[in-house]
Protein backbone atom coordinates (compact mmCIF):
# COMPACT_ATOMS: atom_id res chain seq x y z
CA UNK A 1 0.00 0.00 0.00
CA UNK A 2 2.81 2.70 0.61
CA UNK A 3 5.21 1.52 -1.72
CA UNK A 4 1.73 1.87 -4.76
CA UNK A 5 0.41 4.84 -3.31
CA UNK A 6 3.35 6.85 -2.03
CA UNK A 7 3.06 10.58 -2.47
CA UNK A 8 4.97 10.53 -5.89
CA UNK A 9 2.77 8.30 -7.32
CA UNK A 10 -0.26 10.13 -6.36
CA UNK A 11 1.15 13.28 -8.14
CA UNK A 12 1.10 10.70 -11.26
CA UNK A 13 -2.63 10.29 -10.81
CA UNK A 14 -3.24 13.96 -10.62
CA UNK A 15 -1.01 14.12 -13.72
CA UNK A 16 -3.40 11.99 -15.46
CA UNK A 17 -6.76 13.05 -14.41
CA UNK A 18 -5.45 17.07 -15.06
CA UNK A 19 -4.72 15.58 -18.31
CA UNK A 20 -7.71 14.13 -18.81
CA UNK A 21 -9.48 17.40 -17.44
CA UNK A 22 -7.68 19.53 -20.20
CA UNK A 23 -8.50 16.80 -22.80
CA UNK A 24 -12.23 17.27 -22.23
CA UNK A 25 -11.91 21.17 -21.83
CA UNK A 26 -9.60 21.83 -24.77
CA UNK A 27 -12.74 19.89 -27.03
CA UNK A 28 -15.93 21.88 -25.21
CA UNK A 29 -13.78 24.74 -25.88
CA UNK A 30 -13.63 23.74 -29.58
CA UNK A 31 -17.14 23.11 -29.96
CA UNK A 32 -17.64 26.88 -28.05
CA UNK A 33 -15.62 28.91 -30.11
CA UNK A 34 -17.68 32.04 -29.68
CA UNK A 35 -17.96 31.41 -24.88
CA UNK A 36 -14.55 33.36 -24.26
CA UNK A 37 -14.52 31.56 -20.43
CA UNK A 38 -14.21 28.31 -21.93
CA UNK A 39 -10.99 28.83 -23.52
CA UNK A 40 -9.92 29.98 -19.84
CA UNK A 41 -10.49 26.61 -18.70
CA UNK A 42 -8.85 24.74 -21.71
CA UNK A 43 -5.44 27.11 -22.01
CA UNK A 44 -5.27 27.17 -17.56
CA UNK A 45 -6.01 23.55 -17.24
CA UNK A 46 -3.26 22.45 -19.91
CA UNK A 47 -0.62 24.93 -17.85
CA UNK A 48 -1.23 23.70 -14.67
CA UNK A 49 -1.38 19.84 -16.21
CA UNK A 50 2.31 20.66 -17.57
CA UNK A 51 3.19 22.41 -14.33
CA UNK A 52 1.95 19.47 -11.90
CA UNK A 53 3.85 17.04 -14.42
CA UNK A 54 7.12 19.14 -14.04
CA UNK A 55 6.62 19.06 -10.69
CA UNK A 56 6.31 15.54 -10.09
CA UNK A 57 9.82 15.14 -11.36
CA UNK A 58 11.09 16.54 -8.28
CA UNK A 59 14.19 14.72 -7.51
CA UNK A 60 14.62 13.42 -10.92
CA UNK A 61 15.44 16.70 -13.10
CA UNK A 62 16.82 19.62 -12.49
CA UNK A 63 15.42 22.13 -9.76
CA UNK A 64 14.61 25.00 -12.53
CA UNK A 65 12.81 22.69 -14.07
CA UNK A 66 10.85 20.74 -11.32
CA UNK A 67 10.27 23.48 -9.15
CA UNK A 68 10.97 26.92 -10.96
CA UNK A 69 9.51 26.90 -14.25
CA UNK A 70 6.68 24.38 -12.68
CA UNK A 71 5.34 27.22 -11.12
CA UNK A 72 5.56 29.55 -14.23
CA UNK A 73 2.83 26.91 -15.38
CA UNK A 74 1.21 25.90 -12.12
CA UNK A 75 0.45 29.47 -10.90
CA UNK A 76 -1.15 30.77 -14.04
CA UNK A 77 -2.45 28.15 -14.88
CA UNK A 78 -4.67 27.91 -11.70
CA UNK A 79 -5.11 31.68 -12.38
CA UNK A 80 -6.34 31.50 -16.27
CA UNK A 81 -8.68 28.33 -15.18
CA UNK A 82 -10.56 29.96 -11.82
CA UNK A 83 -10.49 33.59 -13.40
CA UNK A 84 -12.28 31.47 -16.68
CA UNK A 85 -14.93 30.23 -14.10
CA UNK A 86 -15.19 33.86 -12.48
CA UNK A 87 -16.22 35.00 -15.90
CA UNK A 88 -18.90 32.42 -16.39
CA UNK A 89 -20.40 33.63 -13.33
CA UNK A 90 -20.92 37.45 -15.41
CA UNK A 91 -17.82 38.93 -13.57
CA UNK A 92 -15.02 40.89 -14.68
CA UNK A 93 -11.68 38.95 -12.90
CA UNK A 94 -8.29 41.04 -12.10
CA UNK A 95 -6.18 39.76 -14.48
CA UNK A 96 -3.56 42.62 -13.44
CA UNK A 97 -3.51 41.93 -9.57
CA UNK A 98 -3.80 37.88 -10.93
CA UNK A 99 -0.49 38.34 -13.01
CA UNK A 100 1.07 41.00 -10.32
CA UNK A 101 0.30 37.56 -7.84
CA UNK A 102 2.11 35.01 -9.96
CA UNK A 103 5.25 37.53 -10.77
CA UNK A 104 6.03 38.46 -7.28
CA UNK A 105 5.67 34.98 -5.86
CA UNK A 106 7.16 33.31 -8.96
CA UNK A 107 10.45 35.65 -8.04
CA UNK A 108 10.15 34.06 -4.20
CA UNK A 109 9.58 30.87 -4.84
CA UNK A 110 12.95 31.18 -7.57
CA UNK A 111 14.51 32.88 -4.74
CA UNK A 112 13.91 30.17 -2.53
CA UNK A 113 14.90 27.16 -4.67
CA UNK A 114 18.52 29.32 -6.26
CA UNK A 115 19.55 31.60 -3.82
CA UNK A 116 18.01 30.42 -0.19
CA UNK A 117 16.91 26.80 -1.07
CA UNK A 118 14.12 26.57 1.86
CA UNK A 119 11.59 24.43 0.21
CA UNK A 120 8.66 24.65 3.28
CA UNK A 121 8.79 28.25 2.44
CA UNK A 122 8.28 27.73 -1.40
CA UNK A 123 5.57 25.14 -0.48
CA UNK A 124 3.91 27.98 1.26
CA UNK A 125 4.70 30.60 -1.31
CA UNK A 126 2.63 28.73 -3.69
CA UNK A 127 -0.58 27.75 -1.57
CA UNK A 128 -0.78 30.90 -0.37
CA UNK A 129 -1.39 31.98 -4.05
CA UNK A 130 -3.77 28.64 -4.49
CA UNK A 131 -5.56 30.04 -1.76
CA UNK A 132 -6.07 33.38 -2.67
CA UNK A 133 -7.53 32.40 -5.94
CA UNK A 134 -9.39 29.61 -4.94
CA UNK A 135 -11.30 31.66 -2.54
CA UNK A 136 -11.60 34.33 -5.09
CA UNK A 137 -13.55 32.24 -7.40
CA UNK A 138 -15.26 30.26 -4.35
CA UNK A 139 -16.73 33.76 -3.02
CA UNK A 140 -17.76 34.55 -6.90
CA UNK A 141 -19.23 31.54 -7.69
CA UNK A 142 -21.14 31.52 -4.37
CA UNK A 143 -22.32 35.02 -5.35
CA UNK A 144 -23.42 34.82 -9.06
CA UNK A 145 -26.62 36.03 -10.04
CA UNK A 146 -26.77 34.19 -13.20
CA UNK A 147 -30.41 33.32 -13.59
CA UNK A 148 -29.73 29.67 -15.08
CA UNK A 149 -27.41 27.27 -13.56
CA UNK A 150 -27.17 29.00 -10.45
CA UNK A 151 -26.86 25.79 -8.75
CA UNK A 152 -24.08 24.94 -11.23
CA UNK A 153 -22.17 27.74 -9.45
CA UNK A 154 -22.91 27.43 -6.06
CA UNK A 155 -22.32 23.16 -6.12
CA UNK A 156 -18.68 24.55 -8.19
CA UNK A 157 -18.26 26.84 -5.78
CA UNK A 158 -18.53 24.50 -2.69
CA UNK A 159 -15.83 22.90 -4.17
CA UNK A 160 -13.63 25.59 -4.35
CA UNK A 161 -14.56 26.45 -0.89
CA UNK A 162 -13.07 22.47 0.03
CA UNK A 163 -9.57 23.49 -2.47
CA UNK A 164 -9.29 26.42 -0.35
CA UNK A 165 -9.64 24.51 2.93
CA UNK A 166 -6.87 22.06 1.72
CA UNK A 167 -4.77 24.95 0.74
CA UNK A 168 -5.14 26.56 4.10
CA UNK A 169 -4.11 23.25 5.96
CA UNK A 170 -1.06 23.02 3.43
CA UNK A 171 0.10 26.64 4.40
CA UNK A 172 -0.60 26.07 7.87
CA UNK A 173 0.63 22.79 8.02
CA UNK A 174 3.80 24.64 6.12
CA UNK A 175 5.71 21.46 5.01
CA UNK A 176 4.68 19.61 2.17
CA UNK A 177 7.15 17.27 1.73
CA UNK A 178 7.33 14.89 -1.89
CA UNK A 179 9.24 12.05 -0.63
CA UNK A 180 7.11 11.16 2.38
CA UNK A 181 5.35 7.92 1.66
CA UNK A 182 1.60 7.78 1.79
CA UNK A 183 0.21 7.59 5.20
CA UNK A 184 -3.36 5.46 6.03
CA UNK A 185 -4.23 8.82 8.28
CA UNK A 186 -7.45 9.91 8.35
CA UNK A 187 -6.64 13.84 7.58
CA UNK A 188 -4.29 13.16 5.05
CA UNK A 189 -7.11 10.47 3.13
CA UNK A 190 -9.55 13.69 2.86
CA UNK A 191 -6.87 15.84 1.51
CA UNK A 192 -6.20 13.68 -1.35
CA UNK A 193 -9.51 12.48 -1.84
CA UNK A 194 -10.48 16.05 -2.23
CA UNK A 195 -8.16 17.24 -4.17
CA UNK A 196 -8.42 14.29 -6.91
CA UNK A 197 -12.17 14.27 -6.53
CA UNK A 198 -12.72 18.39 -6.96
CA UNK A 199 -10.99 18.62 -10.79
CA UNK A 200 -12.96 16.30 -12.49
CA UNK A 201 -16.14 17.04 -10.69
CA UNK A 202 -15.67 21.22 -11.72
CA UNK A 203 -15.22 19.95 -15.39
CA UNK A 204 -18.14 17.95 -15.58
CA UNK A 205 -20.13 20.68 -14.08
CA UNK A 206 -18.40 23.48 -16.47
CA UNK A 207 -19.50 20.66 -19.20
CA UNK A 208 -23.06 20.89 -17.63
CA UNK A 209 -22.76 24.63 -17.36
CA UNK A 210 -21.84 25.00 -20.74
CA UNK A 211 -23.99 22.72 -22.91
CA UNK A 212 -27.34 24.55 -21.13
CA UNK A 213 -25.82 27.73 -21.90
CA UNK A 214 -26.17 26.69 -25.53
CA UNK A 215 -29.22 25.43 -24.89
CA UNK A 216 -30.85 28.80 -23.40
CA UNK A 217 -29.05 30.25 -27.00
CA UNK A 218 -30.96 27.97 -28.95
CA UNK A 219 -33.83 28.45 -27.52
CA UNK A 220 -33.44 32.47 -27.67
CA UNK A 221 -32.68 32.34 -31.33
CA UNK A 222 -35.91 30.04 -32.16
CA UNK A 223 -38.23 32.85 -30.39
CA UNK A 224 -36.19 35.68 -32.38
CA UNK A 225 -36.94 36.60 -36.58
CA UNK A 226 -33.59 36.14 -38.16
CA UNK A 227 -33.70 39.79 -39.91
CA UNK A 228 -34.69 42.26 -37.34
CA UNK A 229 -34.32 40.50 -34.08
CA UNK A 230 -37.44 41.30 -33.04
CA UNK A 231 -39.60 38.64 -31.22
CA UNK A 232 -41.12 35.97 -33.67
CA UNK A 233 -44.66 34.90 -34.19
CA UNK A 234 -44.05 32.18 -31.51
CA UNK A 235 -42.72 34.02 -29.11
CA UNK A 236 -45.04 36.29 -29.50
CA UNK A 237 -47.87 33.97 -28.77
CA UNK A 238 -46.43 32.00 -25.70
CA UNK A 239 -45.97 36.17 -24.12
CA UNK A 240 -49.53 37.15 -25.12
CA UNK A 241 -50.76 33.25 -23.83
CA UNK A 242 -49.09 34.55 -20.37
CA UNK A 243 -50.28 38.18 -20.47
CA UNK A 244 -53.93 36.99 -21.80
CA UNK A 245 -54.05 34.80 -18.27
CA UNK A 246 -52.30 37.24 -16.54
CA UNK A 247 -54.57 40.24 -17.22
CA UNK A 248 -57.60 38.08 -16.39
CA UNK A 249 -56.24 36.63 -13.27
CA UNK A 250 -55.82 40.13 -11.90
CA UNK A 251 -58.27 41.67 -13.83
CA UNK A 252 -55.61 44.28 -15.54
CA UNK A 253 -55.92 45.93 -18.67
CA UNK A 254 -53.35 45.08 -21.97
CA UNK A 255 -53.44 46.36 -25.12
CA UNK A 256 -52.21 45.35 -28.93
CA UNK A 257 -51.26 47.46 -31.61
CA UNK A 258 -51.04 46.39 -35.06
CA UNK A 259 -48.27 47.85 -37.20
CA UNK A 260 -47.77 47.73 -41.23
CA UNK A 261 -45.74 49.45 -42.46
CA UNK A 262 -47.51 51.55 -46.10
CA UNK A 263 -47.00 50.65 -49.60
CA UNK A 264 -44.36 48.81 -48.96
CA UNK A 265 -44.59 46.50 -51.99
CA UNK A 266 -44.33 49.81 -54.07
CA UNK A 267 -41.45 50.57 -51.87
CA UNK A 268 -39.57 47.06 -52.89
CA UNK A 269 -40.32 47.81 -56.52
CA UNK A 270 -38.82 50.81 -56.56
CA UNK A 271 -35.54 50.45 -54.49
CA UNK A 272 -35.00 46.85 -54.72
CA UNK A 273 -35.55 43.70 -51.93
CA UNK A 274 -32.11 44.46 -50.13
CA UNK A 275 -32.93 47.75 -49.62
CA UNK A 276 -36.34 46.60 -48.43
CA UNK A 277 -34.87 44.62 -45.81
CA UNK A 278 -32.56 47.04 -44.47
CA UNK A 279 -35.78 49.37 -43.95
CA UNK A 280 -37.78 46.48 -41.91
CA UNK A 281 -34.54 46.49 -39.57
CA UNK A 282 -34.95 50.23 -39.08
CA UNK A 283 -38.07 50.04 -38.67
CA UNK A 284 -38.33 47.46 -36.69
CA UNK A 285 -35.46 49.06 -34.63
CA UNK A 286 -37.09 52.49 -34.45
CA UNK A 287 -40.27 51.43 -33.38
CA UNK A 288 -38.73 49.01 -30.01
CA UNK A 289 -36.75 52.15 -29.00
CA UNK A 290 -40.16 54.01 -28.84
CA UNK A 291 -41.59 51.42 -26.24
CA UNK A 292 -40.83 50.32 -22.82
CA UNK A 293 -38.36 47.34 -21.91
CA UNK A 294 -41.16 45.27 -20.77
CA UNK A 295 -43.51 45.87 -24.02
CA UNK A 296 -43.53 42.80 -26.51
CA UNK A 297 -42.06 43.67 -30.31
CA UNK A 298 -42.68 41.19 -32.19
CA UNK A 299 -42.44 40.60 -35.96
CA UNK A 300 -45.95 39.22 -36.81
CA UNK A 301 -45.08 38.83 -40.87
CA UNK A 302 -43.60 40.05 -44.04
CA UNK A 303 -43.49 43.46 -43.20
CA UNK A 304 -46.06 43.45 -40.23
CA UNK A 305 -45.26 43.79 -36.74
CA UNK A 306 -47.24 43.60 -32.98
CA UNK A 307 -46.67 45.13 -30.33
CA UNK A 308 -48.14 43.96 -26.69
CA UNK A 309 -47.92 46.86 -23.66
CA UNK A 310 -48.80 45.05 -20.20
CA UNK A 311 -51.00 47.17 -18.34
CA UNK A 312 -51.76 49.67 -20.43
CA UNK A 313 -55.17 50.93 -21.19
CA UNK A 314 -56.45 52.29 -24.65
CA UNK A 315 -55.47 56.06 -23.78
CA UNK A 316 -51.86 55.07 -22.98
CA UNK A 317 -51.62 52.90 -25.54
CA UNK A 318 -53.17 55.52 -28.67
CA UNK A 319 -49.96 57.88 -26.98
CA UNK A 320 -47.24 54.93 -27.18
CA UNK A 321 -48.56 54.20 -30.74
CA UNK A 322 -48.77 57.96 -32.08
CA UNK A 323 -44.84 58.27 -30.59
CA UNK A 324 -43.96 55.05 -32.27
CA UNK A 325 -45.33 56.22 -36.00
CA UNK A 326 -43.71 59.55 -35.55
CA UNK A 327 -40.26 57.25 -34.57
CA UNK A 328 -40.70 55.66 -37.74
CA UNK A 329 -41.64 58.36 -39.77
CA UNK A 330 -38.22 60.18 -38.85
CA UNK A 331 -36.38 57.41 -39.60
CA UNK A 332 -34.46 57.28 -42.60
CA UNK A 333 -33.14 54.12 -44.44
CA UNK A 334 -29.53 54.80 -46.37
CA UNK A 335 -29.90 53.02 -49.37
CA UNK A 336 -27.73 53.65 -52.99
CA UNK A 337 -30.49 56.28 -53.91
CA UNK A 338 -29.96 58.07 -51.03
CA UNK A 339 -31.51 58.69 -47.50
CA UNK A 340 -34.91 56.91 -47.83
CA UNK A 341 -38.55 57.45 -45.76
CA UNK A 342 -41.43 55.01 -44.76
CA UNK A 343 -44.13 55.25 -42.69
CA UNK A 344 -46.37 52.91 -40.81
CA UNK A 345 -50.20 52.31 -40.14
CA UNK A 346 -51.30 51.15 -36.93
CA UNK A 347 -54.56 49.56 -35.37
CA UNK A 348 -55.09 49.71 -31.49
CA UNK A 349 -56.85 47.28 -29.28
CA UNK A 350 -57.31 46.81 -25.85
CA UNK A 351 -58.53 43.73 -23.81
CA UNK A 352 -61.88 44.08 -22.41
CA UNK A 353 -63.79 40.99 -20.33
CA UNK A 354 -66.18 40.45 -22.73
CA UNK A 355 -63.55 38.91 -25.31
CA UNK A 356 -62.94 35.50 -25.36
CA UNK A 357 -59.78 34.73 -26.74
CA UNK A 358 -56.48 36.73 -27.33
CA UNK A 359 -57.33 36.15 -31.50
CA UNK A 360 -59.94 38.51 -30.55
CA UNK A 361 -58.19 41.27 -29.72
CA UNK A 362 -55.78 41.13 -32.59
CA UNK A 363 -58.92 40.65 -34.93
CA UNK A 364 -60.40 43.98 -33.04
CA UNK A 365 -57.12 46.04 -33.81
CA UNK A 366 -56.03 44.42 -37.31
CA UNK A 367 -59.46 45.29 -38.12
CA UNK A 368 -58.48 49.08 -36.87
CA UNK A 369 -55.14 48.90 -38.94
CA UNK A 370 -57.35 48.43 -42.28
CA UNK A 371 -58.99 51.55 -41.28
CA UNK A 372 -55.89 53.45 -40.71
CA UNK A 373 -55.24 52.04 -44.17
CA UNK A 374 -58.17 53.23 -45.50
CA UNK A 375 -58.66 56.59 -44.19
CA UNK A 376 -55.05 57.31 -45.43
CA UNK A 377 -52.26 55.45 -43.84
CA UNK A 378 -49.62 57.29 -41.80
CA UNK A 379 -51.81 56.65 -39.03
CA UNK A 380 -53.04 56.10 -35.82
CA UNK A 381 -56.97 54.00 -35.07
CA UNK A 382 -58.58 53.13 -32.10
CA UNK A 383 -60.51 49.91 -32.10
CA UNK A 384 -64.12 51.07 -31.02
CA UNK A 385 -63.44 55.34 -31.97
CA UNK A 386 -63.20 54.73 -35.82
CA UNK A 387 -65.26 57.96 -35.96
P1 LIG B 1 -50.24 48.73 -47.61
O1 LIG B 1 -49.89 50.17 -47.42
O2 LIG B 1 -51.66 48.56 -47.92
O3 LIG B 1 -49.83 47.90 -46.44
O4 LIG B 1 -49.44 48.26 -48.88
P2 LIG B 1 -48.24 47.27 -48.93
O5 LIG B 1 -47.63 47.37 -50.28
O6 LIG B 1 -47.35 47.53 -47.80
O7 LIG B 1 -48.93 45.88 -48.67
P3 LIG B 1 -48.83 44.50 -49.39
O8 LIG B 1 -49.36 43.50 -48.38
O9 LIG B 1 -49.49 44.53 -50.74
O10 LIG B 1 -47.30 44.25 -49.62
C1 LIG B 1 -46.43 43.86 -48.61
C2 LIG B 1 -45.05 43.78 -49.20
O11 LIG B 1 -44.08 43.55 -48.20
C3 LIG B 1 -44.92 42.66 -50.19
C4 LIG B 1 -43.56 42.11 -49.95
O12 LIG B 1 -42.74 42.30 -51.09
C5 LIG B 1 -42.99 42.95 -48.84
N1 LIG B 1 -42.27 42.11 -47.89
C6 LIG B 1 -42.76 41.20 -47.03
N2 LIG B 1 -41.76 40.62 -46.35
C7 LIG B 1 -40.59 41.17 -46.79
C8 LIG B 1 -39.21 40.96 -46.47
O13 LIG B 1 -38.83 40.16 -45.63
N3 LIG B 1 -38.31 41.75 -47.12
C9 LIG B 1 -38.68 42.66 -48.04
N4 LIG B 1 -37.73 43.39 -48.63
N5 LIG B 1 -39.96 42.85 -48.36
C10 LIG B 1 -40.92 42.11 -47.76
MG1 LIG C 1 -48.01 47.21 -45.82
MG1 LIG D 1 -49.14 43.99 -44.87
Amino acid sequence: MAAVLDIRTLVLIYVGINIGQTVVLVYLWSVQRNYPPAKDWALGSLMFAIGLFLFSLRNQAPVVLSEIVSNLFLLPGLMLFNFGIVKATGREPPFASGVLLCVVANAVLAWFVLADPNYPVGVVTQNVVFLAFDIYTAYACLTAKTAKGNHTFRLIGVLFVLLAFICLWRVAGGVFDLTFSFSPALPRLFWIATSLISFPMITVLLTLHTSQRLQEEIHAQARRDTLTDAYNRRAFTEFADKEWSRSKRHGSSFSILSVDIDHFKLFNDQYGHQTGDAALVAVSRSAQAALRTNDIWCRYGGEEFVALLPDTSMDRALAVAERLRLAVERTTISSPRGSLNVSVSIGVAERSPHHADLSEVLAISDAALYKAKAAGRNRVVAAGREE
